[in-house]
């Protein structure tokens, strides 16, 4: 075990969460042990981020060239080769966990394969992959083992036909008929990349609308695209059952529909994955699995922190990462602000793509709170026209008394990248005339931002 001079950090589960407080940690002299059962960069690049934004990627290429003719290009019938996809997406995730294992080991931090469990209140086992234990001793240890797919016990997952999103990358072929169920950022973004890939798609959504708890308007144009692609939505059902066939899966719903597919996608969230980490014996607070923590994400014992998906917190990696670098600099005795979950950036990474931050409109109203908002859509943006991508807008919330802007939602190509632009101006308490008055590239996309700003 490393023993570096003052104090040592354990760390349970290298994803997002893990791999920032190592690098973090260690980066202020702090001695640090991962403990990591898979890969470093966890779930987000084995399973979740990485995988699928590489799988969206081509997708997106593939949508490109299916619509290449509104540019005035002819291109030659295309298809999709799954097995190479596959292959390339394994070569991504290989790749960028090199980059972070040589940049751990770089940083004299020292790496265990295997599985971690706390013993105490300072003290932890790791069954070793390669066999054998090894117990620890730590300072402050960080419980950051992520979640995995919720699987309700109406569906038998079979990896082949009834699938979580985990079983998504490594399809032989393009399914003929997939039936998404869930309508949440991931599920739509599932529906986005096998309708683009050349599936039929169904969407089972079991409330009024897709991305049920986001501003209507954003739902809207995303039905409208998804209804245009021949997507069927079947709105208002909860699927109770999946039975499997030979051939295909029958779906069925609360009320009584049942849809037909050749393959069933759940993507109804995740549960913590933290049943066997010990949490009773070293005392360790948590409700139905998710690890209870304060602002600076200590839990119930102080000296041991949890970050991620295993808090039940906002589930992104971009978030798990902050809360463990945040955690690092703590523990190294650095000035902390608790993380503000209001100035997330979110994205989905449909096409269009839906990105936001800060207060939305409808979350304003349900409290009662006056904003001004100003909207552009993409249609009066020559950027947009001229690339042929004109569906979606931009909306930006501003305090009508000081002028601050509050938050903004933008809809459509390449939005996970301008909403950076607001980001900033809601991070930084920029003043909607500032703006304004900010001179953007012509064409460009951002320029709608200037302009839904006026
Ligand atoms: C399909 C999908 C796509 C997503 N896309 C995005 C996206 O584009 N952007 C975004 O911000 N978020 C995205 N998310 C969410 C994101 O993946 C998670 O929020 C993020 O992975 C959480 O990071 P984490 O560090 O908490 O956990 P994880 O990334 O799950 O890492 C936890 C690690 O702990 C390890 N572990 C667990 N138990 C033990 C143990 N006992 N001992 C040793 N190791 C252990 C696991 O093997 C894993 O490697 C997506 C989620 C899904 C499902």
């Amino acid at each position: 075990m490393l023993s570096e001079p003052s104090s040592h950090l354990l760390i349970i589960g290298g994803g997002p969460a893990g791999s920032a407080a190592a690098t973090t940690a260690a980066a202020q002299g702090i001695g640090v042990t991962v403990v990591e059962k898979d890969i470093v960069g966890g779930g987000a690049h084995l399973w979740d981020c990485i995988p699928s934004k590489t799988m969206s990627a081509s997708a997106l290429r593939m949508d490109s060239i299916r619509h290449a003719s509104r540019l005035g290009l002819i291109t030659e019938p295309s298809d999709v080769d799954m097995p190479r996809l596959s292959t390339r997406m394994a070569a991504i995730t290989a790749d960028i966990n090199r980059g972070l294992v040589d940049l751990l080991d770089s940083q004299k931090v020292d790496l265990l394969s295997g599985t971690g469990r706390l013993t105490g209140t300072n003290s932890a086992v790791v069954e070793l992959d390669d066999g054998g234990e090894r117990q620890l001793r730590f300072d402050h240890c960080l419980l950051s083992t992520g979640s995995v797919p919720r699987v309700p016990d109406w569906a038998q997952v079979d990896g082949e036909r009834v699938l979580t999103t985990r079983h998504a990358y490594d399809l032989p072929e393009v399914p003929d008929h997939v039936v998404v169920i869930g309508s949440g950022v991931t599920g739509v973004e599932f529906v986005h990349i096998f309708a683009a890939l050349g599936s039929r798609v169904t969407l089972v959504v079991s409330r009024q609308q897709v991305l049920p708890y986001r501003d209507p308007e954003v739902a809207a144009v995303l039905e409208e695209d998804f209804l245009e692609r021949g997507i069927r939505l079947v709105i208002g059902a909860r699927a109770t059952g999946i039975d499997k066939g030979e051939h295909g899966v029958t779906v069925t719903c609360d009320d009584g529909r049942v849809v037909e597919g050749s393959h069933a996608l759940l993507a109804i969230g995740s549960v913590p994955l933290t049943a066997d980490l010990g949490l009773g014996d070293a005392g360790v607070e948590h409700d139905g699995g998710y690890i209870v923590v304060d602002d600076f994400q200590r839990t119930s014992v102080p000296h041991i922190y949890a970050a991620g998906d295993c808090t039940g917190q906002m589930p992104l990696s971009s978030v798990a990462a902050m809360q463990g670098r945040k955690i690092a600099r703590h523990i190294a005795g650095m000035p902390v602000t608790p993380l503000d979950y209001s100035k997330v950036s979110q994205g989905v990474f449909t096409q269009p793509e839906i990105a936001s931050v800060g207060l939305e409109e409808v979350e304003a109203a349900e409290h009662g709170r006056k904003v001004r908002t100003t909207k552009v859509p993409f249609a009066a943006n020559a950027r947009s026209v001229l690339q042929s991508s004109t569906r979606g807008f931009v909306k930006v919330i501003s305090d009508p008394a000081t002028g601050v802007v509050l938050g903004g939602t933008i809809v459509g190509h390449r939005a996970s990248e301008l909403i950076g632009i607001v980001a900033l101006a809601v991070a930084a308490n920029v003043n909607i005339r500032q703006l304004v008055e900010t001179l953007m590239v012509h064409p460009s996309a951002s320029e709608a931002i200037t302009e839904a700003a006026e």
